[in-house]
């Protein structure tokens, strides 16, 4: 199943087009995109109904065809809670200098950031770094989870980056991970949300970034993670309830800018796509300000 947030309403994917989820289902979910994951597993039992069963004629009502006008956003808009890892992958390691670390490195992107496929973003001044990213969004309440059961709480997979400005991420007496993360449109997620059960194995997926008729800048498997999904899962909810709707970006593979010699940054005119493979690939043109 794929669900999308087209103009602020949750859509769910029918073969190349959506269906409007409030609208197909007489009302029994909302529009609100961020108010499915309170009832997924409804949801997705209802979803695989409707999938068989629409078919649909071409002037359904609930039909959603995405255009140029279409406004995509985040397949979470609002989590009540986003965590993020640093120096998750092995090689990213290795190219920042620093030692394989023995727990997560975790900080948040405060909520403010989040932004969708085809969104642009304008580049503060600074050091405007890539990071692609698996982002996992919650389904089920956990708390003191096992690694065994932790899949079982996941709603879905989509992509993300965490659009990092290195200057104030690595300033002042301690770095500031979560200020330096956050300007707007630093976390663009989407297009898609694809649920668990779509993917043969969801612990080894390609990902990559790279800028729009140019080069790779990072391409790597989830499967090179140091502390996998269900590790980090089992991780952060010893220690936070994780709630229905909230996002895990899960670190990023080697490839980042600010490692690179000469260091390169992006600059107004890039279009960064990001993509992972069984889920799709995020579009942002980047602006100056
Ligand atoms: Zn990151």
């Amino acid at each position: 199943m794929r669900v999308a947030n087209i103009n602020g309403r949750l859509a769910l994917k029918e073969h190349d087009r959506y269906r409007d989820v409030a609208l197909a289902s007489g009302g029994r979910f909302g529009p609100d995109p961020q108010s499915v994951y309170e009832v997924w597993e409804e949801f997705a039992a209802w979803a695989d109904e409707a999938r068989t069963g629409l078919g649909g004629a071409a002037d359904d009502a609930s039909l959603v065809e995405p255009g140029a006008d279409t406004v995509w956003g985040p397949p979470v808009p609002r989590p009540a809670q986003i965590f993020a890892v640093g120096l998750n992958y092995r090689d990213h390691v290795a190219e920042s200098g620093l030692d394989i670390p023995r727990e997560p490195a975790v900080f948040t992107k405060f909520a403010t950031s989040l932004t969708g496929h085809e969104r642009p973003v304008e580049l503060p001044d600074g050091l405007v770094d890539w990071e692609a990213e698996l982002a996992v969004v919650i389904g089920r309440r956990c708390h003191r989870v096992t690694r065994e059961s932790a899949w079982s709480h996941v709603a879905g997979l989509t992509v993300g980056q965490d659009l990092s400005e290195r200057r104030l991420q690595l300033t002042g007496p301690a770095p500031q991970f979560s200020l330096g993360k956050s300007y707007p449109g630093f976390a663009p997620l989407g297009p898609e949300l694809v649920g668990v059960d779509e993917f043969a194995d969801p612990d080894d997926l390609e990902l990559g970034c790279m800028l729009e008729g140019g080069e790779v800048l990072q391409r790597s498997r989830t499967s090179q993670m140091i502390f996998d999904v269900p590790e980090l899962i089992a991780r952060l909810s010893a220690v936070c309830p994780l709630l229905p709707g909230d996002l895990i970006l899960t670190g990023t593979p080697a490839g980042v800018g600010g490692a690179r010699t000469p260091q390169k940054f992006l600059t107004p005119g890039d279009v960064l796509l990001t993509w992972i493979e069984g889920i799709g690939t995020l579009r942002n043109p980047m602006h100056a300000p």
